[in-house]
């Protein structure tokens, strides 16, 4: 798993468990080239899921996209990773137990503002201001693009340096 802030290739688990709904393995990873810790998880896919664009055109749904608009949404927002991972999971449920037909490109959106709107009221606003104003327009993934830029203060680019000042080396994994 490369490391988001430097790069590295080579990093390590420093630990491995169930989320609470056990539908995901929560990994803390740690970079030994920067230092820079960060999560991943590991979840079931059911199915493939197909989302159909208001252009007609047919794309691959893209679940690291879904999870980086929603994170844009929540930063800064005093919300666990667990929770959102759990949104984002619930999410993806409801989408693959959908039939077996194309998804439209709306319905995620729909199921964001849903999820959203119980788990923080203030992402819910950044993201639904947004999101109604240009869904007639365009698809849902230009809302990511321009949620970043109605709030100049969720620069992506800044979210590694709360995390990412850890000078002293873990021990390696045994
Ligand atoms: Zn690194």
């Amino acid at each position: 798993m490369r490391c988001p802030y430097c790069g590295s290739l080579d990093t390590q688990v420093k630990d491995s468990r169930p989320t609470d709904d056990s539908a995901s393995i929560r990994r803390r990873r740690v970079c030994p080239d920067c230092g820079g810790r960060f999560t991943t998880f590991e979840r079931v896919q059911l199915r493939e899921l197909i989302i159909a664009k208001k252009s007609g055109r047919r794309v691959p749904f893209d679940r690291d996209k879904l999870m980086r608009s929603v994170s844009i949404a929540l930063r800064k927002r005093p919300v666990e990773p667990e929770r959102i991972e759990r949104m984002v999971n619930g999410i993806v449920r409801q989408l693959e137990s959908q039939g077996d037909g194309d998804i439209p490109s709306d319905r995620i959106g729909e199921l964001v503002m849903e999820g959203l709107k119980s788990l923080d009221g203030v992402a819910y606003v950044r993201f639904a201001s947004v999101y109604r104003n240009f869904r007639e327009a365009s698809d849902f993934n230009s809302v990511i693009d321009e949620i970043a830029a109605h709030n100049p203060d969720l620069d992506p680019d800044d979210e590694p340096k709360a995390t990412k000042l850890h000078l002293v080396p873990a021990p390696e994994d045994t």
